[in-house]
């Protein structure tokens, strides 16, 4: 059966309604919207903990359940959350555990190339809009069929990160093997077939793990495997219904959307699963293609299929320039679209400032803004305080009065700026010149009016800044 859209009066008649304000909002009807559109969530109200509310807490949770069943895979800190997902379109509220990716080794490698692997996937870091892109996971692959060469690599991987693993092997003697040297880890077993299923799901039931199932091109039959796989105990699933770059391309990336479809607009829970696609099996279909183009031709893949739903990739190639595009097109999927990007308010400083020479700046903290700024600035000494203005750019900030004189005395305040910098004289944004009067008022401070445009900045202080006194008292006209 298809959910119904969950509404904040779906929530409200569940909770306590005495109105604490334990959870944040004032009222339980404040809670309520902000469970419906999932900024808080049901263990932040502490009242609904106790026994007496028991059947509407277990109410409540059914009700919020998303339609793709999340599943966790790993341990500790670096543990991966995949699925877990309300919607088909991001912008119908957002999608939230972004898709996973790990790299590939496998057991025909020797010690230290596995090592470097492992290394070099720990090693990729991108900065990216005021976050770190990293990736996510080892799978590692049997591909001597033996159990013993498959327990050392998994061994040697275990050694070498704290990253989530995947076991990969059609073959359960294979699969039991790591799961001893990976014991406690809750590694995802990928995977159960038509073939080995029963034995499988013995494993993953009784070592407490995720059980991927792949079924190429075949949801019937992978939806009645889920079905059997869980009578047999195994809750936490993922599917995989292959994929391929030529012929298979179009049916696999239809195959993609409609298990998406069946589990969110029609409810259908033995395919509420997360999506795991493996682009590495790229390198074993080639024919005569060079290993550059096998590169770019995963890379495709890989970034076809974040677009469509799929939740855990497995790629081979980690080297910079393929996963680049991928890493950053999840950046821009997963990020919250009700939300403009911004960046942490507070005081920056550029260079080797001078508590008397050297300028204060204020900007807004949308990403964007601030990052044109940083690109102009970060050569010269100076100070930058960055206000919260909920991620507006300066104009909008202004005309929505999220940056006024009140924010910017309070962020004089809040930074220390005033211990810092010995003169008393801030540099605003040309967009926001209106505040001049406004803010001299409420700060006390002198206020010089910047450029519209940030790549003016060293040139106005050139001109308007440099040599002039700008101890307190002193007045810039
Ligand atoms: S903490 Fe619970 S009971 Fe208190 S206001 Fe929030 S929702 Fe209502």
């Amino acid at each position: 059966m298809p959910k119904k859209k969950l509404g904040p009066m779906n929530l409200y008649p569940l909770l306590p309604k005495t109105n604490c304000g334990e959870c944040g909002p004032k009222t339980c009807m404040g809670f309520a919207v902000q469970l419906t559109e999932r900024n808080l969530g049901i263990d932040q109200c502490p009242p609904i903990a106790d026994p007496k509310y028991q059947v509407q807490l277990s109410r409540i949770r059914e009700l919020l359940a998303p339609p793709v069943r999340e599943v966790v895979i790993g341990t500790g800190p670096r543990k991966v959350r995949v699925g877990g997902e309300l919607v088909m379109r991001r912008h119908e509220l957002r999608y939230f555990n972004q898709t996973a990716i790990a790299t590939l080794v496998s057991d025909d490698m020797l010690p230290d190339q596995v090592q470097a692997k492992v290394k070099e996937t720990e090693a990729f870091r991108y900065p990216y809009i005021g976050s770190t892109l990293t990736l996510d996971a080892i799978a590692v692959r049997s591909v001597t069929g033996d159990p013993a060469s498959f327990r050392n690599t998994v061994k040697t991987v275990r050694e070498a990160t704290e990253l989530p693993l995947i076991l990969w092997s059609f073959d359960p003697r294979v699969i039991a093997a790591g799961l001893e040297a990976a014991a406690g880890h809750r590694p995802l077993i990928y995977a159960a077939n038509v073939e080995n299923w029963q034995e499988m799901a013995g494993l993953a039931r009784d070592a407490g793990c995720p059980l991927a199932l792949f079924v190429p091109d075949d949801i019937r039959t992978i939806r009645s495997l889920a079905a059997s796989v869980r009578a047999a105990g195994v809750e936490d699933l993922l599917l995989d219904v292959g994929c391929g770059f030529s012929e298979s391309l179009p049916s696999t990336i239809n195959d993609l959307t409609e298990i998406r479809t069946a589990a969110v607009n029609e409810g259908d829970s033995l395919l509420g699963y997360p999506i795991i696609g493996s682009p590495a099996t790229l390198w074993e279909k080639r024919n005569s293609e060079s290993d550059e183009t096998i590169r770019w031709m995963e890379s495709c893949l890989a970034s076809m299929m974040v677009i469509r739903y799929v939740d855990l990739l497995m790629v081979r190639d980690a080297s910079m320039w393929s996963i680049l595009p991928l890493v950053v097109l999840r950046a821009n999927l997963f990020n919250d679209p009700r939300k403009p990007v911004s960046v942490e308010p507070g005081l920056r400083t550029f260079g080797n400032p001078d508590p008397d020479r050297s300028p204060v700046l204020i900007t807004s903290n949308f990403a964007l803004t601030y990052y044109t700024v940083l690109a102009d600035i970060e050569k010269l000494d100076c100070y930058l305080m960055v206000a919260d203005t909920e991620g507006l750019s300066v104009d909008s900030a202004v005309a929505g009065r999220k940056l006024n004189a009140q924010k910017v005395a309070d962020i004089i305040l809040s930074t220390g700026i005033e211990g810092l910098a010995r003169h008393r004289t801030l540099i605003i944004p040309g967009l926001a010149a209106r505040l001049k009067g406004d803010i001299e008022d409420a700060t006390g401070w002198d206020v010089m009016v910047g450029p519209r445009d940030s790549a003016g900045i060293p040139a106005f202080l050139k001109e308007k800044w440099e040599g002039k006194d700008h101890t307190p008292g002193w007045s810039y006209r």
